[in-house]
């Protein structure tokens, strides 16, 4: 799933090519990924295209006072493409194209919103304030906002009774963080992701919070500039612990080691984060029983 790096990135790049352009048309294709439906979004033709946005992990493209909100999901990606023909796709089947805007000019370009797997969780929003979308209007705070600073973070955990994992992938306590960065934030701060959030000292929040902004700075860093296309593979290149269960840790060389859960797993360094201990987990060790 892209989160707030790729996202960044992502909107960067879209920022060169679509402001100051106009729409010439938005085909829907898949219609379970289209959220809201007043205005529909053939209003768009015509349009042109102002500044282009992150809410957390949301795109924003703004375009003639509408917004369409775009949330990746956890398999949706952003094509851009050249020479996009003039013709409707044909909706249905294994196609992966969710939704198609074309803009005015001769090399017909533009971009397709795709989405792979039958897990459908890719969701398009057209509306007049971002905020009317409920996933945007619930995003806490963005790590990267340069007023995000040690002391709103040290709120934000206090009385936390969460674990750090769960609370630093919540979109309501910080935008834009998801399973990956978590998992990269929490190596990078050599913590344990069972700790509870409100257990954290003063120097471990300090850890952290630097450990966050660190990460998440780095990663976008990497981004910068890369195409839409490139991006995916260059997010997976950058991860120290996440998705490489097995592996070395960079770090100290020690094994990557997995949590599975129901329908994700998280991937941390024993050495690094747990004093060398495996944590449990749950899944297996009810196999076992
Ligand atoms: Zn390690």
């Amino acid at each position: 799933m892209p989160e707030l790096p790729e996202v960044e990135a992502l909107t960067a790049y879209l920022s060169q090519r679509l402001t100051g352009r106009v729409i010439a048309e938005v085909q829907p294709v898949a219609i379970s990924a289209l959220k809201t439906y007043d205005p529909p979004v053939t209003v768009l033709a015509g349009r042109t295209v102002g500044p282009v946005v992150r809410h957390g992990k949301f795109l924003d493209i703004e375009a003639g006072g509408l917004h369409l909100v775009v949330h990746l999901a956890r398999a949706g990606w952003l094509r851009w493409k050249e020479g996009l023909p003039a013709l409707p796709p044909r909706p249905g089947g294994r196609n992966p194209l969710a939704l198609r805007v074309r803009l005015e000019g001769p090399d017909g370009d533009g971009f397709d919103l795709t989405e792979a797997g039958t897990r459908k969780g890719l969701a398009v929003y057209l509306v007049r304030e971002a905020a009317e979308v409920p996933g945007v209007a619930r995003l806490g705070p963005d790590p990267l906002d340069p007023g995000f600073g040690l002391e709103r973070f040290r709120a934000l955990l206090s009385g936390e009774r969460r674990r750090i994992k769960g609370v630093l992938r919540d979109q309501s306590v910080l935008a834009g963080v998801g399973n990956a960065y978590s998992d990269e934030v929490l190596h990078a701060a050599r913590m344990s992701p069972y700790k509870l959030a409100a257990d954290l000292s003063e120097e471990e929040t300090a850890r952290l919070f630097e450990a966050l902004g660190t990460t998440l700075r780095e990663a976008v860093e990497r981004s910068r500039g890369l195409a839409a296309g490139e991006l995916k593979a260059e997010k997976k290149l950058g991860l120290r612990v996440h998705g490489r269960t097995g592996q070395p840790c960079p770090v100290c060389g020690d094994t990557v080691r997995e949590v599975s859960f129901a329908d994700s797993s998280l991937q941390y360094c024993p050495t690094c984060q747990t004093g060398g201990r495996p944590l449990a987990d749950r899944r297996l060790s009810r196999l076992l029983k």
